[in-house]
C-alpha cells in the first residue's frame, strides 16, 4: 500500500508515534456496541495489532499497533461484523457521542445517534469539510458536553411520541476553547437532520481548513452566523418520520441494575474484552456500552447483581481500580499519539497514587497535548501537557497547564506552565 497516511484519516486511521504502526478507530454512535461486535475487535487486535484497546471519551473504541499492509484486511473484518470507521478521523462527521447512558429515555437518544451516524457516515457531502465535525446528544446540560460539540443536542421534551431537542452549536476545546450557544429551542426530532445538515453546508462554505466551526462564531459573531445558517434551504425543511421501528439496541432500564466497571486510562487488553463480551451475553442481553469517561458499562438482565457480576468481571479480567474509583479521563499521550507531549498514562498513575477521599470523588482529566481529548475544561480539575520547555542543561521538560470547573460553563485556567513536579504538588493539594 502506497497511500499517504492523510489518506488514511477517513477511514479513521492515524499514523501512531512509532514509525510503521497504526491506529484504527471505530464509531460506536453512543458508545454502544453489541458482544459480537466486541469479540471482533478483540481479535482484530490480537490477529493484527499486539492485543491493545484504548476507550475514547467519545465512546469509541481505538485499536493499536497495526501494519499498514493489514489496514484493509482490517477494514474487512469489521466490516463484516456491520462496524465502520467511516469520518472516525479527518474533515467529515465524528462518531455520534453520548454522555447519558444511565438517564432515563437514553434509548430514546440512542436511537437518534443510529440515525445521525447512518445519515452522515461515508456521504461525500459531508466529507469534505475543513476538520472534525462532532455531533453529541444528551438527556440534560449538567455535565457540559453539549457546550464542547459542533453540533449538541439536549433532549428538551419528549411530547406525544415525539423528542424535541435544543441545538446548541459551534463548542469545541483545543488551545481556544469556546462554549458552544443556543442556536434554536425546542427542535422536533423530524427537523433534527436538516438543521444539522444547515450547519455543516455553512461550515463547509466559509471556514477555512483547518478551522473548526467555533472559528466562524469567532469571525462572524452568533448573530451572522445564525443568520447564516438560517438562509440554508435545509434549514426550513421539515423531514416527517418515516414509519419504522426505534434503532436503539439499549432497552428502557426499567428498574435493571447497571454495572460500570471503572477502566484505567481506558486501556483495556483483547482479552479482558472478551471476557467482558462473555459477561454481556450472559447478563446484559448482549450489549456493552463504552462511557464517555472511558468505562465500560453492562445493563443487567433483571434479577442480575451489580456487585456480585461486577467483582467476578474485576477478578477475572485483572481490571481492578481501588474504590472508589475516580472519573479519571486519560488521553493514549506521548505512549502512541503522534501529538503527545506527556506519557499520560504514567502521569495519572502516580497522581491516582496520591488521591486522597476528596481526591476520589473529584471528576480528573489528563491530556497530552492542548488538542485536550479527554475534555479537561469539563472536568472537576484538568490537566493539559501544553508545551515543551528548553531547560538550562539542554534538557526538554513538559509543562502542564491546570484547568479547574466550578460552574455550568467551561473550566478555567487556573496554573500554567506548571513543572511535573509543581503538577504534582498542586494536584496534592486539591485532592
Ligand atoms: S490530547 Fe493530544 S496527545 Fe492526547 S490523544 Fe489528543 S492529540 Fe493525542
Amino acid at each position: 500500500m502506497s497511500a499517504a497516511a492523510s489518506d488514511y484519516r477517513l477511514d479513521g486511521i492515524y499514523k501512531q508515534r512509532q514509525d510503521d504502526f497504526f491506529m484504527q478507530r471505530v464509531k460506536l454512535p453512543a458508545g454502544v456496541i453489541s458482544a459480537g461486535q466486541a469479540r471482533v475487535i478483540a481479535s482484530v487486535s490480537t490477529r493484527f495489532g499486539q492485543g491493545s484497546i484504548h476507550l475514547t471519551s467519545r465512546g469509541s473504541i481505538e485499536i493499536h499497533w497495526l501494519k499498514e499492509d493489514d489496514l484493509p484486511q482490517i477494514k474487512r473484518e469489521l466490516a463484516k461484523a456491520g462496524l465502520t470507521s467511516r469520518g472516525a478521523c479527518g474533515g467529515a462527521v465524528r462518531g455520534i457521542t453520548c454522555g447519558s447512558q444511565s438517564a432515563q429515555g437514553f434509548p430514546a437518544l440512542e436511537s437518534l445517534a443510529r440515525r445521525l451516524h447512518r445519515h452522515f457516515t461515508g456521504n461525500p457531502r459531508f466529507e469534505r469539510l475543513p476538520k472534525k465535525f462532532k455531533i453529541g446528544i444528551e438527556a440534560d446540560v449538567v455535565g457540559g458536553k453539549h457546550l464542547i460539540q459542533d453540533v449538541g443536542l439536549v433532549l428538551a421534551a419528549f411530547e406525544d411520541g415525539q423528542a424535541f431537542y435544543d441545538v446548541w452549536i459551534a463548542g469545541g476545546l483545543g488551545r481556544e476553547p469556546r462554549p458552544g450557544f443556543l442556536l434554536i429551542e425546542r427542535v422536533a426530532e423530524k427537523r433534527i437532520i436538516p438543521v444539522i445538515e444547515a450547519v455543516v453546508a455553512v461550515y463547509a462554505t466559509h471556514a477555512p481548513p483547518p478551522k473548526r466551526l467555533k472559528f466562524l462564531a469567532a469571525e462572524f459573531g452568533e448573530t451572522k452566523l445564525r443568520l447564516l445558517i438560517e438562509a440554508e434551504t435545509a434549514f426550513s425543511e421539515d423531514i416527517s418520520a418515516a414509519s419504522g421501528l426505534p434503532e436503539n439496541i439499549v432497552t428502557e432500564a426499567n428498574g435493571r441494575q447497571r454495572l460500570e466497571l471503572p477502566v484505567f486510562a481506558g486501556k483495556l487488553t483483547a482479552a479482558q474484552l472478551e471476557l467482558i463480551a462473555e459477561t454481556a451475553e450472559r447478563v446484559a442481553d448482549g450489549v456493552i456500552m463504552i462511557t464517555v469517561n472511558q468505562d465500560i458499562a453492562l445493563l443487567l438482565s433483571a434479577g442480575v447483581d451489580a456487585t456480585v457480576e461486577l467483582l467476578l468481571l474485576q477478578q477475572t479480567t485483572g481490571v481492578a481500580l481501588a474504590e472508589p474509583a475516580p472519573v479519571l479521563r486519560v488521553c493514549p499521550g506521548s505512549h502512541e499519539c503522534r501529538m503527545g507531549l506527556a506519557a499520560t498514562r504514567d502521569l495519572a498513575g502516580e497522581i491516582l497514587d496520591h488521591f486522597s477521599q476528596k481526591g476520589r470523588a473529584l471528576s480528573w482529566a489528563v491530556s497530552g497535548c492542548n488538542n485536550s481529548c479527554t475534555q479537561p475544561q469539563l472536568a472537576d480539575v484538568g490537566i493539559v501537557a501544553t508545551r515543551l520547555s528548553a531547560e538550562s542543561d539542554g534538557q526538554k521538560t513538559t509543562r502542564f497547564d491546570v484547568y479547574r470547573r466550578n460552574g455550568a460553563g467551561l473550566g478555567e485556567k487556573v496554573n500554567e506552565g506548571l513543572t511535573r513536579q509543581e503538577l504534582v504538588d498542586v494536584v496534592h493539594e486539591i485532592g
